[in-house]
């Protein structure tokens, strides 16, 4: 009864999911597109009671975010086949102190890197991996997984494929990510190629080896995984009795988890489940904007900009793949591109850090656009909010550990909490104590 397909998001080709192909007739990218009147089948309050059950239970694929929602997701997969890490169901920070400090009604940190690899990368990464699992099993030639990283990708496909068994190849820019990221696909065995190259390179390569079949590509221009991240927009509307915030608020690189959050609100709509639309801000850095600037000239066409570095590292990408989705994702929810300086992510990522977050350079990225529109009055403040963390702040130690000791070049740390280096004496902590409880 649930079915799903690859469609071009450019033609009217499709596919089966069992096909490998990457791309439409006429080069556009693909979308796994679902037979959405069958979801009628159900009224919302059969979904919303289904997937409540299953938020009780402890089946593996109950437990898990994304395949607790399996029928939107890949409904032909059978379930012994999925390859899961408890991926989903990350918390819902209450931000309400920094909800006050900027006037809006409500703000929430959707903290997507409390996951295994420490990034949302996983959400997409065990759908895509289940996928191969399945073909494999049926017999389909493929010897490898591969994909180009800014780190988190890799790390999550190499955590993905070793727990199934299946071999896997991370190109990396080489001395680009942080050490955290370079361990992990290191530590699972995959096969890391370090390239002298940006993102941008390592994307082009890696298209040029998965041309062979026999290597299959995990980027995010691969639709199976914005299958896995759009579970983001439906977990929230489950933790929020089936709503969603006024805004929600996600940094961007390439630009599939913005493409993935709109489809995941679209099925929404469709499914009864909500009848208002959020709108969605994307955020930018400064040194890597290609999307702000496409939308500063309302959208006329990408043109790709050579990233320049950037601390929100995993973002640092000039060329955008998903650029076409995530377009119609900022035409369909009223949504805006907002871009921020170094500066501005360093400052915003350790500012909520002190009401109890601890995080990531991009999830600054995001929280920065936010406080800069709120005080446009873009955001209002009657409005509630979500932002999305993508990653973990423990992957991003080194960022976090600079700006504290005041060593981030050409940044003034406004937030920092410098350590206080002290004889090992009782009259030495008095001292200090003194000044600050
Ligand atoms: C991948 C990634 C992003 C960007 O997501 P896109 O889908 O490429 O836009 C943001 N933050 C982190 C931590 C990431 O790993």
């Amino acid at each position: 009864m649930f079915y799903a397909e690859f469609k071009s998001i450019g033609g009217e080709d499709t596919y089966p999911l069992s096909q490998i192909v990457y791309k439409g007739n006429d080069g556009s990218l693909l979308e796994v597109n679902h037979n959405r009147s069958a979801w009628k089948t159900r009224s919302p309050n059969e979904w919303k009671s289904l997937f409540g059950n299953r938020r009780a239970g402890f089946a593996p694929a109950d437990l898990s975010g994304v395949w607790s929602k399996r029928e939107l997701v890949l409904p032909e997969l059978p379930v012994e086949d999925i390859v899961t890490l408890q991926e989903g169901w990350t918390p819902l920070f209450n931000a309400q102190k920094l909800a006050k400090e900027i006037d809006i009604k409500s703000l929430h940190v959707k903290l997507c890197g409390n996951s295994h690899t420490g990034s949302f990368k996983d959400l997409g990464m065990t759908v895509l991996v289940s996928q191969v699992n399945h073909l494999i099993k049926n017999k389909v030639n493929i010897k490898a997984v591969a994909c180009a990283s800014t780190g988190d990708t890799s790390a999550a496909l190499s955590a993905y494929c070793a727990k199934a068994g299946i071999p896997s190849i991370v190109f990396l820019p080489s001395g680009k990510i942080s050490v955290a990221q370079l361990v992990q696909p290191i530590s699972n065995g995959s096969i890391v190629l370090a390239l002298d190259t940006d993102f941008d390179g390592c994307m082009k390569i890696v298209q040029e080896v998965t041309a062979d079949k026999s290597i299959y590509l995990a980027n995010s221009m691969n639709s199976l995984r914005i299958e896995g991240q759009k579970t983001i927009s439906y977990e929230l509307c489950q933790e929020l009795g089936w709503s969603l915030p006024d805004v929600l608020v996600i940094p961007g690189g390439n630009l599939g988890n913005v493409s993935a959050l709109a489809k995941g609100i679209d099925d929404l709509l469709s499914l009864g489940l909500i009848d208002k639309k959020p709108r969605i801000v994307v955020a930018q850095a400064e040194n890597a904007n290609p999307f702000y600037c496409a939308y500063k000239r309302n959208f006329d066409k990408l043109e790709p900009v050579q990233a320049q570095k950037t601390l929100a590292s995993a973002i640092q990408i000039g060329n955008p793949v998903s650029y076409p989705k995530a377009e119609q994702a900022i035409k369909n929810y009223n949504g805006i591109v907002e871009q921020v300086s170094e500066q501005e992510l360093s400052d915003a990522a350790h500012r909520a850090d002190k009401i109890g977050l601890y995080c990531c350079p991009h999830t600054g990225v995001a929280l920065g656009a936010l406080f800069k529109l709120r005080e446009k009055c873009c955001i209002s403040s009657d409005e509630s909010v979500i932002v999305i963390s993508t990653a973990h702040g423990l992957k991003f130690s080194e960022f976090k550990a600079d700006y504290h000791e005041q060593k981030l070049n050409g940044i003034s740390s406004k937030y920092a909490n410098a350590i206080h280096n002290i004889p090992a004496k009782a009259e030495a902590v008095m001292d200090v104590l003194k000044g600050v409880i």
